[in-house]
């Protein structure tokens, strides 16, 4: 068959067209059996403490490996997961594996760590959201001192006075609470006192700024003014360079996270670094 130029050009367009739409159907496809597959595991990066060196916490970040499609990052599936609603019955198996692992991490003789969660934005806004989460940490028998979620500023803003309640609601039940991204979504700050919160994480984009350009740290320095006058802890997140590591000393950051100390890693290996981590490595 003969084609000419145009209709090629027609063609090419519609078969990409068409591409994104079976790959996205195929995700959903293949998401939808993931979680029976155990096609979902969990990767552990250390949150250390800035000024001594001590690894005091670990963020779960969620993996998905399919036959089919290989590693997808959470980024692409996350928001499918979201559309679908196939979130909330993931969101409970991150939060149920996260709090069995960090029990595990305990009984290894790390008594003080801590797991930070990030919270599905549409699980979060059920309403059954708090009763879920109690189920979780009852079923688990964690103790719940050891576990933070992280929100972030879209999630915890549009809905205020339902939203302090339900944080109220995780605060009694003692659970510690983070604010993930800040300074990438909504410009208001009053939030930040009116609501119960422990921990703030400086976005990696403002982190990935510290020692390039014309140097100017002033948006960090006045981030992490504001959480310490509202008695928040910080979080750098994204640290890749002893240049940030060493600007974020120096501004009395409390806890810092990113690849300069490593990347993600699975529990076991979690452990091992545990174990050969030597705290003068961010003196
Ligand atoms: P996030 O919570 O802000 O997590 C930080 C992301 O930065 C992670 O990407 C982490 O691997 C990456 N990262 C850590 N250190 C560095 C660094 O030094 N440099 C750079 N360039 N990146 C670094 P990841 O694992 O791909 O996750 C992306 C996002 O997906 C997360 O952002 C979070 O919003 C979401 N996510 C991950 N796991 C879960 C989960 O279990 N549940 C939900 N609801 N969301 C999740
Ligand atoms: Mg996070
Ligand atoms: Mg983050
Ligand atoms: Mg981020």
């Amino acid at each position: 068959k003969a084609k000419s130029t145009g209709k090629n050009h027609y063609e090419l367009y519609h078969t990409d067209m068409h591409q994104d739409e079976s790959k996205q159907m195929l995700m959903e496809i293949q998401l939808r059996k993931a979680l029976e597959r155990k096609e979902f595991h969990l990767t552990y990066q250390p949150i250390v403490d800035a000024s001594t060196g001590m690894i005091s916490g670990m963020e779960a970040l969620l993996r998905w490996n399919n036959d089919e499609l290989g590693n997808v990052l959470p980024e692409r599936f996350i928001p499918l997961a979201e559309e679908t609603g196939l979130i909330i019955p993931i969101s409970e198996w991150v939060i149920s594996q996260a709090c069995v692992d960090v029990k595990n991490i305990h009984l290894n003789g790390y008594a003080n760590m801590q797991v930070s969660i990030n919270i599905s934005a549409l699980h979060f806004n059920q309403e059954s959201f708090v009763k879920s989460v109690e189920a979780i940490l009852f079923t688990t028998n964690v103790n719940p001192r050891a576990v933070e979620f992280e929100l972030t500023e879209s999630m915890i803003m549009p809905n205020a006075i339902e939203t302090i309640h339900k944080l109220v609601k995780l605060k009694k039940l003692g659970l510690k609470l983070s604010v993930d991204d800040f300074g990438t979504g909504y410009s208001s700050l009053s939030y930040l006192n009116r609501f119960p919160l422990d921990t703030l994480k400086i976005d990696k984009s403002f982190i990935s700024k510290i020692g390039r350009y014309q140097d100017d740290t002033s948006i960090e320095e006045a981030i992490i003014t504001i959480a310490h006058r509202l008695h928040l802890k910080v979080i750098a997140e994204g640290v890749e360079s002893k240049k940030q590591l060493n600007f974020l000393k120096r501004e009395k950051c409390d806890l810092i996270q990113g690849y300069y100390i490593t990347r993600p890693i699975p529990l076991e290996e979690l452990i091992d670094f545990l174990g050969i981590w030597d705290k003068e490595l961010i003196n």
